[in-house]
């Protein structure tokens, strides 16, 4: 359910999804203030029992990369939802938040119901979490949101730049298909032609409406969460996470073990499609161009890591899912070659 002040809608919602009387909401102090006492009040008013984990994770000002949620803030929920024997969980919140609440409820194999202030990535819907490890970033398998409920007034108040690194996060499923093409017809990697049309189509229309998502209106946050949204079906469709992730996601993962705290993970993505768009032998320039508009970074520059991190992200993407093949084969780029491939992109 994505629209104007559908947060109101909460109590409809949950009674045609479940028969669930006791709920946990999981958010943080800020996303707590924006959309997570409202749900607590309008719930409790029809009579649900209610639960909340506040998780201490960093407030989101403009400029600064959400942190990574670890498995210490996943183990304090699931030590709430215990004791208070929860049926169904509530994630209000970024993605942190959410992808907390879907691991959680994974675990103790309950229903969840994803309920974003913020659309900064595809999580939202996807069946995959993001979670700190020692290494840097961890990608966990989950299951996918029972519902999603995205209030676009709530979500066209958070930073724009969140918006515009989730919309990037989509368009980079562009280059994650023709990894995943790729391997199909090297590797005889199953293949869902529904999946890759769905990741496609999301990616081909933020592509083109980049120009009025740049507008930031709760308008354009309605398209772009859309997209999102599809973006995730996509990747519950084919089971796993090939049609939104690809060589662009392993660069991003790589940037994040070894420059951490710089960017947004849909930040890297974008950038990432450029280079693995050129390697596919693709238009990259399309890429490069709608993250422009959108005002997404293209550069090493405008996302604040410095050149070598980038190349070395280059060179050991792969490290981080060996079994996974995608554009960068199996023994990756030679130092010449992605230097060559970052400068002819203009990436550095
Ligand atoms: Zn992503």
């Amino acid at each position: 359910m994505v629209g104007h002040k559908t947060i109101d809608q909460i109590k409809e919602m949950i009674r045609r999804i479940s028969d669930a009387k006791r709920l946990l909401i999981v958010s943080d102090k800020n996303t707590q203030r924006i959309a997570g006492d409202r749900i607590h009040k309008i719930l409790a008013g029809a009579g649900y029992e209610i639960d909340t984990v506040t998780l201490s994770l960093p407030i989101i000002k403009k400029n600064i990369p959400p942190a990574w949620p670890s498995i210490k803030e996943v183990d304090l929920v699931l030590k709430k939802a215990k004791k208070f024997d929860t049926e169904l969980f509530l994630g209000v919140g970024g993605g942190s938040v959410i992808d907390v609440t879907k691991v959680a409820a994974c675990e103790l194999s309950k229903k969840f119901v994803s309920i974003p202030t913020s659309a900064a990535h595809d999580g939202m819907a996807s069946p995959r979490a993001s979670l700190k490890d020692k290494k840097g970033s961890l990608s966990k398998t989950a299951d996918s949101p029972i519902a999603v409920l995205a209030d676009t007034e709530i979500i066209s108040k958070a930073p724009y730049r969140m918006l515009a690194s989730g919309c990037a996060d989509v368009i980079s499923n562009i280059s994650a298909v023709k990894d995943w093409e790729l391997a199909h017809r090297l590797k005889n990697e199953e293949f869902s032609t529904f999946a890759a049309s769905l990741s496609e189509t999301s990616s081909q229309l933020l592509l083109e409406k980049a120009e009025d998502i740049r507008s930031g209106l709760e308008e354009a946050v309605w398209q772009a969460v859309k997209c999102m949204i599809v973006s995730g079906v996509a990747m519950s469709v084919a089971g796993n996470t090939r049609p939104a992730s690809g060589a662009e996601h392993m660069f991003s993962h790589m940037l994040d073990r070894i420059a951490p705290g710089r960017a947004m993970h849909g930040e890297q993505c974008g950038v990432g499609a450029i280079m693995m768009m050129y390697l596919h032998g693709e238009d990259w320039e399309e890429i490069r161009d709608a993250l422009e508009t959108l005002g997404a970074p293209t550069t090493a520059n405008e996302l604040k890591i410095p050149k070598k991190k980038i190349i070395e992200a280059l060179l050991r993407a792969q490290e981080i899912r060996p079994e996974r093949y995608t554009i960068l084969g199996e023994q990756g780029l030679t130092e010449d070659a992605a230097k060559k491939l970052a400068k002819i992109t203009g990436v550095i």
